[in-house]
């Protein structure tokens, strides 16, 4: 009997020390799939917060309620890490027109893009200058532009299968357009929204204007991609139209405001972190549910995940919510700051800005030996249907921790309907599915266990 005891203990114990990988995933996801908590806190952060613009109140009653919802998770520690932030305002709502003939106008949707200044008091009205790029405006030259509103009229590329690498194409027109045009005498700026749908939702986003002096800058705006076309087939029979805009925004002093830090510390290597994070500040059109509310509960979900399956980290595990990673990063270079002060060895640090949208698979930025050690792994996903791992761009907000020796990596998922509400006032928490969603936290979370359990390579 004592004998069969022994035999049976022993026995325990081996199966609980040898669950395999595939295993401990497995449990990872039905976990996430069963008992996850990122939707509830997207539905509060959602609906009963909403958009969470830097400086903003909102901005800070979602510091609040993510640090308390990381307390009541039972983390080791949870803090908030002080960082000032710049204060953008919108004002009172955009309103621009077409104007063909004296009385003649037809209404279009319009948004202040972040950053910029409002028009005068009363608004603005110019003929329009249609371009497709940043050279052609420099190729028309002041004489065809002085007096105008440059209207900034590429589409992203529709062939591109990754939409961030149509974006990426597109996006020099927003942020830099208005810098671009001041130079040639422009009185303000229309860029068609960073969007590959056709619909009536003008899509925001951040703009500089570089080392202009603030009085020659030059109001700037997005349009949406169906107003977009309107005006550019009514320039082509009248290109004297005019067109009509005001804005109300200003940006007013920097401001205090906080990342929000919650750890489980490591029993084997306190000082070997595991970054997992979004951020929490959102444009203020929408409530930044997929941009990138999605993101901050995945991450905070990650955390919750590994202790709900069982699992004691060696290393310590950290979840960062990011604060202005929208108009000024100043969040990211803060945490990044402090950090290396503190001599804090972040091996490897995992953001979720991409989506709440179905996972593929991640990018890393790395060397070769972790890739693969990275793709040693990869057979573990396959039965989620995971299978991008490819090196690439990580994050924005990881982007700072770099070194020689770390990994960092973005979270991929399907990108495909992802501009659809970028930046624009359907970005709310009916676009993201719940399923979806929580498939992109077991997918981090399963990640950030074999980091741990592993870590780097060399
Ligand atoms: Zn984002």
């Amino acid at each position: 009997m004592k004998y069969l005891f022994l035999v049976f203990t022993c026995l325990f114990v081996s199966f609980v020390s040898a669950q395999t990988d595939a295993e401990i995933l497995k449990t990872i996801y039905k976990t996430s799939l069963t008992n996850g908590n990122s939707y509830k806190w997207l539905d509060h952060l959602s609906n009963q917060i909403g958009g969470r613009l830097s400086g903003s109140l909102n901005a800070e009653k979602a510091i609040e309620y993510t640090k308390e919802e990381l307390q009541k998770i039972g983390l080791d520690k949870v803090w908030l890490q002080p960082v000032m932030v710049p204060k953008w305002v919108r004002g009172a709502p955009e309103f621009a027109f077409i104007e063909t003939a004296s009385g003649a106008t037809t209404k279009v949707n319009i948004c202040a893009l972040g950053g910029s200044i409002g028009t005068p008091f009363g608004g603005l009205k110019a003929q329009v200058l249609e371009v497709k790029s940043i050279d052609e405006l420099e190729s028309l030259g002041k004489e065809n532009i002085e007096g105008k509103i440059v209207f900034f009229n590429r589409p992203m590329q529709a062939d591109l299968i990754q939409t961030f690498e149509a974006y990426g194409g597109c996006v020099d027109q927003r942020y830099a357009g208005a810098m671009e045009a001041t130079k040639f005498g422009a009185v303000g700026v229309i860029v068609r929204s960073m969007n590959l749908r056709q619909d009536d939702f003008p899509h925001t986003g951040s703009m500089t204007y570089g080392d202009i002096p603030v009085s020659k800058r030059i109001p700037s705006a997005a349009i949406s991609t169906n107003d977009a076309n309107l005006l550019s087939s009514m320039l082509a029979l009248n290109k004297n139209l005019k067109f009509f805009f005001s804005q109300s925004c200003q940006q007013l002093n920097d401001v205090q405001s906080y990342n929000v830090i919650g750890e489980i510390t490591g029993s084997q290597f306190p000082n070997e972190y595991i970054l997992v994070g979004g951020h929490l500040d959102s444009w203020d059109l929408g409530d930044g549910a997929h941009d990138d509310g999605a993101g901050v509960v995945q991450s905070m979900d990650v955390l919750r995940l590994l202790k709900e399956s069982g699992i004691k980290p060696k290393r310590s595990i950290r979840v960062v919510l990011f604060m202005n990673e929208e108009n000024g990063l100043r969040g990211a270079t803060k945490y990044a700051e402090i950090a290396k002060q503190k001599g804090e060895n972040h091996i490897f640090s995992l953001e979720s800005d991409s989506g709440g949208f179905t996972p593929r698979g991640f990018s890393f930025d790395c060397s070769d030996t972790d890739m693969n050690q990275i793709l040693s792994w990869k057979e573990l996903f396959k039965p989620y249907l995971i299978h991008y791992f490819e090196k690439g761009h990580s994050g924005a907000d990881v982007g700072p921790l770099k070194t020689d020796t770390n990994v960092l990596a973005g979270l991929r998922p399907d990108s495909q309907r992802y501009f659809d509400y970028h930046h624009a006032a359907n970005d709310t928490f009916d676009a993201v599915n719940k399923r979806e969603l929580e498939l992109g936290a077991a997918t981090m979370a399963s990640l950030v266990y074999l980091f741990d359990k592993y870590g780097l390579a060399n």
